[in-house]
């Protein structure tokens, strides 16, 4: 059995299950308030790093987040030909936009519905939040599906780095929000979106994969393991009107840490217990 914990060491948990999760014991909480969206919290590990949490769930750690916030962005990137315009919904912290600024696209919209987490991003994550400055990228605090509703653009990428499918990012997986996506994106063009835990959520990605299904000519599920992540199995849901995902047309930037080709090519390859789901 392992040692009792010594009562002294505060913990953050957050909890998976009923009975089980991850835990944190900070050597500093940085920050801890709630803004008009959610409750934010920045806490210092030794272990993990910084940690950003969104209503006690966890964002990314600095350990852990090249992992999500690669996979959430180079296998379309690489994919399409040559992408000039990209929206992001979500995403306050900047590491989405960061990977893609990689590439040498001409505009970045971000739309992330609480400029408090982008405000935080910048105090805390520096090195993750500094891509946020670039004259390519243009942040507008709204709601992503509000904002897509109202938008004259056509995208050639779309992504939805949004936190779980409650609270304020429940408007980004309905029927209503994919048609605006099916309306803005060029023929060519990717939408990609988290799309949770195919073990703790996958009710959810059933219903959401079956949605893109209905409404895109392809659509795919690739996985990526995140530690900090329920499960660690975490899934992305993509969907294209001409395009398949899985061809790989451009050389990916220098320097990545996780995403290369093989990763992009293995990570469609699902587990028997994430094919059933769909069965
Ligand atoms: N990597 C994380 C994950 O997979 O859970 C997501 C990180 S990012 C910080 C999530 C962001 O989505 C938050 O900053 C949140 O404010 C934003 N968000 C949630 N709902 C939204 C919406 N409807 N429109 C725009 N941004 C939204």
């Amino acid at each position: 059995m392992s040692e009792e914990i010594p009562p002294s060491k505060t913990q953050i948990k957050e909890y998976h299950g009923k009975d089980f999760g991850l835990f944190f014991e900070p050597s500093s909480i940085l920050y801890d308030q709630s803004s008009s969206f959610q409750h934010i919290t920045v806490i210092e590990t030794e272990s993990a790093g910084r940690v950003l949490l969104l209503d006690g769930l966890v964002m990314f750690s600095e350990l852990d987040e090249f992992l999500y916030h690669e996979m959430i962005v180079h296998p379309s990137m690489v994919s399409h030909p040559d992408p000039k315009k990209v929206l992001v919904i979500g995403g306050g912290d900047g590491g989405t936009v960061r990977e893609l600024l990689k590439y040498p696209v001409e505009k970045i919209f971000l739309v992330e519905i609480d400029p408090e987490v982008i405000e935080v991003s910048k105090r805390f994550f520096p090195k993750i939040s500094e891509s946020l400055n670039s004259e390519k990228v243009e942040i507008i605090n709204s709601d992503g599906a509000e904002f897509l509703r109202n938008s004259k653009e056509i995208f050639d990428i779309i992504i939805v780095d949004s936190s779980d499918p409650v609270g304020p990012s429940l408007s980004l997986f309905t029927e209503s929000f994919l048609d605006d996506v099916l309306s803005h994106l060029s023929g060519k063009g990717f939408y990609v979106s988290q799309s949770g835990s195919p073990i703790f959520h996958w009710k959810h990605l059933r219903e959401f994969f079956n949605l893109v299904r209905r409404k895109f000519r392809n659509a795919d599920i690739y996985l990526v393991p995140v530690i900090s992540y329920p499960g660690t199995i975490w899934s992305f849901t993509v969907g294209s009107l001409e395009m398949d995902i899985k061809e790989i047309r451009r050389k990916p930037p220098e320097g990545l840490r996780f995403y290369n080709t093989d990763i992009h090519r293995s990570s469609f390859s699902l587990p028997n217990f994430v094919k059933e789901i769909f069965e």
